[in-house]
């Protein structure tokens, strides 16, 4: 039997570690190809509107070796699209992602793959970093508190520290694929999907060459569209906020009529009344707040614009039936 691996490896300005990257992916597939794991292999470029010489250097790997693909965007669309894509287009049994700036080690690849076929019905590989080594503070600080909130209230449930580096079998990607929202979150995509998940420790490995992409707001967005892709709950406390705000106000309310009637004393407290409204005031404001963010989601994927735009791409040819356009080399 034919045994495949698809190597799936988003791209965004990493023309520093492309060559790097290759030289040490084809060394450890070739290993896994002579261990008997798989038979062959394909490596899947998605050069994500890079700026600089990604592309080149892509293009240059695929005219020499049958074995590189590359999928070329028509701008910056992010690393979730660029999965997207991957998985879209490869044709192996078995497919992993992978950075292309080294941190998610090849080496891993061989105790991965024997993990995977231990008899144990495994049907994904993750990996999860044991250590933040070489991140700022302030960054796992922030990391640590999302994973702490998006387990406590969502269905799925993100292991602390994982990647995408993932290997999994072909049904596991077409069940990725299967999912068709547009704000894509795959951390938490992975766990709804299912499959028997072997999440295997590593230590952080920092970047071989260039710096994250990821900045900090881009990297709160990012955790603020996981919550409001896989929960509810926001909306729900803020009804909840809502109803106690309005049941504390009535008694407020009751109690001070009361007295005027009993004892007649005088409503006093102006600071008090400006508090409270600056308070409410916010409280509302943070209410219609969450709501927009729910609603600008329906908003986004009500528009149904596709995830990303090929500007070219060389791909195998049974990679895409469905999308003939793109089977040749588009360049
Ligand atoms: N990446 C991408 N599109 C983007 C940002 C990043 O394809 O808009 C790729 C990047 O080239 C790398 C991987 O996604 O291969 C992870 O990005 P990065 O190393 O910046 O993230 P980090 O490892 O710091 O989480
Ligand atoms: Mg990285």
């Amino acid at each position: 039997m034919v045994r495949s691996l698809s190597v799936v490896v988003p791209c965004h300005n990493e023309a520093e570690n492309i060559p790097l990257f290759y030289k040490e992916i084809t060394q450890t597939a070739d290993f896994l190809c002579q261990r008997g794991d798989i038979s062959t292999y394909e490596l899947l470029f998605v050069d994500d509107g890079s700026k600089d010489e990604t592309l080149a250097l892509i293009k240059e790997i695929a005219a020499k070796d049958q074995r590189a693909y590359y999928i070329s965007f028509t701008r910056n669309f992010g690393k979730e699209a660029a999965m997207l894509a991957g998985f879209a287009h490869c044709r192996g049994q078995y497919a992993v992602v992978m950075d292309a700036d080294l941190q998610d080690p090849p080496q891993l690849l061989p105790e991965m793959f024997f993990i995977l076929n231990n008899g144990q019905g495994w049907e994904c590989v993750a990996t999860r970093r044991v250590d933040r080594r070489g991140e700022p503070p302030i960054r796992s600080a922030f990391a640590r508190l999302f994973y702490f909130m998006i387990n406590r209230i969502s269905d799925v449930q993100i292991v602390s520290g994982a990647r995408d580096f993932r290997l999994m079998t072909r049904r596991m990607v077409d069940s990725i694929l299967s999912l068709k929202e547009k704000s894509r979150f795959s951390k938490g995509l992975f766990v709804w999907a299912g499959y028997r998940t072997y999440y295997m420790d590593y230590s952080n490995v920092e970047r071989s060459h260039g710096n994250t992409s990821w900045s900090f707001w881009k990297l709160l967005k990012y955790s603020l569209d996981g919550i409001t892709a896989f929960s509810v709950a926001p909306l729900q406390a803020s009804a909840i906020a809502g109803l106690l705000f309005c049941a504390g106000s009535m008694a407020a309310v009751l109690y001070f009529v009361i007295q005027k009637l009993t004892v007649n004393i005088p409503i006093q407290g102006y600071a008090m009344l400006i508090c409270s409204l600056f308070l409410l005031g916010g409280i509302q404001l943070l209410g219609i707040g969450i709501l927009g963010q729910y609603l600008g989601k329906i908003f986004i994927e009500s528009k149904n614009r596709p995830d990303y735009v090929i500007l070219d791409a060389h791909l195998p040819l049974e990679s895409s039936p469905d999308n003939p356009c793109e089977l040749e080399d588009l360049s």
